[in-house]
């Protein structure tokens, strides 16, 4: 391998090494710039009507039941509602 060839590897891993530190250097000075807004909870606490807790509308499952919306913890606590609701009805009718 001549030392020739060498010195141009070296050239090329230290120009590439450049680019790397001044594209760093951009995006971190972009990044600066651009204040990015927090993020913002809605403070919004819904009830889980079937388990009777109250969460963040943000982590809530919503459901929209007969024009009204139900929030509920988790999928287990939303399918279940679902059949009792279905259940009522099915009562109701009768
Ligand atoms: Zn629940």
């Amino acid at each position: 391998m001549s030392s020739g060839f060498f010195r141009f590897i070296v050239y090329l891993f230290i120009t590439y090494l450049i680019i790397l530190v001044l594209r760093f250097f951009l995006s971190a000075r972009r990044k600066g710039q651009r204040s990015r807004p927090p993020r913002q909870l809605s403070g919004v606490m819904v009830k889980d009507e079937m388990c009777n807790t109250y969460l963040p509308e943000e982590n809530a499952l919503k459901e929209k039941l007969d024009g009204k919306e139900y929030y509920f913890c988790s999928r287990e606590c939303r399918e279940r509602f679902i059949e009792l609701r279905k259940s009522q009805k099915g009562d109701s009718s009768l």
